[in-house]
């Protein structure tokens, strides 16, 4: 039997189409607990994490999922809450302890779950993974085109897989109870789309309004500019891949709207 994981969700007031319902930051354990992702820098929220961990004996320290502000704006203000001495682990963010795959820190394993942000860790404890943004609790996540943004994305999901987890607690969205047959979902998600986008460059399609028309037509308008960048992360993969024909339109990055969430 592995033991539970002592975990509270306790989820930040900025909703919004990235966030959900917000954004999930966890308090785990007790007497040296782990805050995981403290989340946007709003007040309410910090002071709500600050409480929960005085209420479980201090903080051991905070790990960080990637260094979106709806994941790491809340750090400066929760560290200087909790009296100034607060350890941050981190892959990018400048934190005190730089985390990379394979890392042991505390009870918690780091995994390595690039694509949503180059910097995207995991964070597993028993059975248990702590996703971020790598998995959501509902809808599909959004991948940046860095290079080789896409092919990070799913050796991540395969990293997760290979974890066999019986439970994901994600950055947004509710707890995930069947992990296995998300991450699944994921990967055939993805493949799909670059099926459908396949079909679309050798229809003919060149432009991005074309090729989002046709790939990427079941999803609402609100989240067409996301579309575009995963799709210029697409587009990255079949162009390693030789691919991809000559002739197509590749969306700008970072585009206008984009503030990291
Ligand atoms: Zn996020």
């Amino acid at each position: 039997m592995t033991p539970d994981v002592d975990v509270v969700l306790i989820r930040a007031d900025n909703p919004g189409p990235f966030t959900l319902t917000g954004t999930n930051s966890y308090v785990v354990g007790r007497d040296g607990c782990w805050v995981i992702d403290p989340g946007p820098a709003l007040d309410a929220h910090v002071a709500a994490l600050a409480a929960e961990v005085e209420a479980r004996g201090g903080a051991a320290g905070i790990l960080l999922t990637h260094d979106h502000s709806d994941h790491a704006g809340g750090v400066p203000a929760l560290v200087e809450a909790l009296g100034g001495d607060v350890p941050v682990h981190a892959s990018r963010y400048p934190g005190d302890v730089k985390l990379a795959n394979g890392d042991m820190i505390g009870s918690f394993a780091v995994a390595a779950t690039p694509g949503h942000a180059p910097d995207h860790l995991s964070f597993v404890i028993y059975d248990t993974v702590f996703s971020g943004d790598a998995v959501l609790g509902q809808g599909s996540v959004f991948v940046a085109p860095d290079p080789g943004a896409l092919r990070g994305y799913l050796a991540g999901l395969e990293l997760l897989k290979a974890l066999q987890p019986r439970r994901i607690w994600p950055g947004h969205g509710p707890v995930v109870e069947d992990p296995m047959a998300k991450l699944d979902e994921y990967i055939a998600h993805r493949l799909e789309r670059e099926c459908k986008l396949v079909d679309a460059l050798n229809a003919g399609a060149r432009t991005i309004e074309a090729l989002l028309d046709t790939a990427w037509a079941d999803i609402p308008n609100v989240l067409r500019p996301a579309a575009a960048v995963t799709l210029a992360a697409h587009l990255d993969k079949l162009e390693e891949e030789r691919r991809l024909p000559d002739g197509v339109e590749r969306p700008k990055w970072p585009p206008s709207w984009y503030t990291q969430s």
